[in-house]
């Protein structure tokens, strides 16, 4: 099996999500019922009133649209990390019910690549004898999902999943301010930035500043900070 690249996709939103947000904040401040409330939201252009409302703080109104995405190619060792974040929703290939007989897609550190061919041969050889290991104890374990709960256990982090994530708006921007950040880790942290280019697409006011601490403010990372404030808004200003 080669190795695997990293692949983004947004497959839904939440329609609109920036009229729902506004409709959901104007919710709190007008006498409008909700047919009233909705020809507001259409009639009039929202992205001020948003701006002005989330950079009041009051971003609970986020919470009403979501984001989901279908992931590939990334590893297990980003699956740990991803799922750490409580706010939001995950399916993810199983490696119970998936068999992996016929070889696993693996993705390759770049600082492995970087070391030059031969570092990557012993890299996918590793890869090879362990997808061996793995088809030695399907057959010692016999036939059924059994058998593949236990011989993954000889399967490395660089294994390759595919995950479905869904997040709101606020967690996404929670998501964004941590793991667009140089002190994340590499994947994580590039599966994170294409999130964000296709968020910006839909949504450009409600992601407008998102990305790490930097782009808003100060860099909150202290004496761990990268020292690339200026590049990293830059950069993401302008995704
Ligand atoms: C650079 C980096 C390094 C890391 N290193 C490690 C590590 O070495 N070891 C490790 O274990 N983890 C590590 N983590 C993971 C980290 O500790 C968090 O578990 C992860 O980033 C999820 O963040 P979160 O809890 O803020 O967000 P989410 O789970 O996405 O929650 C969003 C927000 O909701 C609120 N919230 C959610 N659940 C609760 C709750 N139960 N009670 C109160 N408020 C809640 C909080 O305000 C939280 O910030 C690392 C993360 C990063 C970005």
């Amino acid at each position: 099996m080669p190795e695997k690249q990293l692949k983004v996709t947004l497959i839904a939103h939440t329609p609109d999500p920036e009229k729902t947000c506004a409709l959901a904040a104007r919710t709190c401040y007008s006498a409008l019922d909700t047919d009233g409330l909705q020809q507001l939201v259409q009639d009039k252009d929202q992205t001020a009133f948003l701006k002005r409302i989330l950079g009041s703080g009051h971003t609970s109104v986020l919470e009403h649209a979501s984001f989901t995405f279908s992931v590939e190619g990334v590893s297990r060792a980003l699956l740990a990390q991803v799922t750490r974040h409580r706010i939001a929703s995950f399916s993810v290939q199983s490696q119970r019910y998936v068999s992996l007989a016929d070889g696993f897609g693996y993705i390759i550190p770049p600082r492995i690549k970087a070391l030059g061919d031969e570092a990557v041969r012993e890299f996918e050889r590793q890869m090879d004898q362990m997808q061996q290991w793995y088809v030695a104890w399907q057959e010692k374990l016999g036939s059924g999902e059994g058998s593949n709960e236990d011989a993954r256990f000889v399967l490395p982090n660089a294994c390759e999943t595919h995950i479905t994530l869904t997040m709101n708006c606020r967690e996404l921007l929670h998501f964004f301010s941590l793991r667009c950040c140089n002190r994340a880790q590499w994947e994580i942290r590039e599966m994170a930035r294409q999130m964000l280019a296709q968020c910006k697409r839909v949504a450009p006011a409600i992601f407008e500043s998102a990305g790490p601490g930097c782009v808003s403010g100060p860099c909150p990372e202290g004496a761990k900070s990268c020292g690339r404030a200026a590049e990293m808004r830059e950069l993401f200003l302008n995704l």
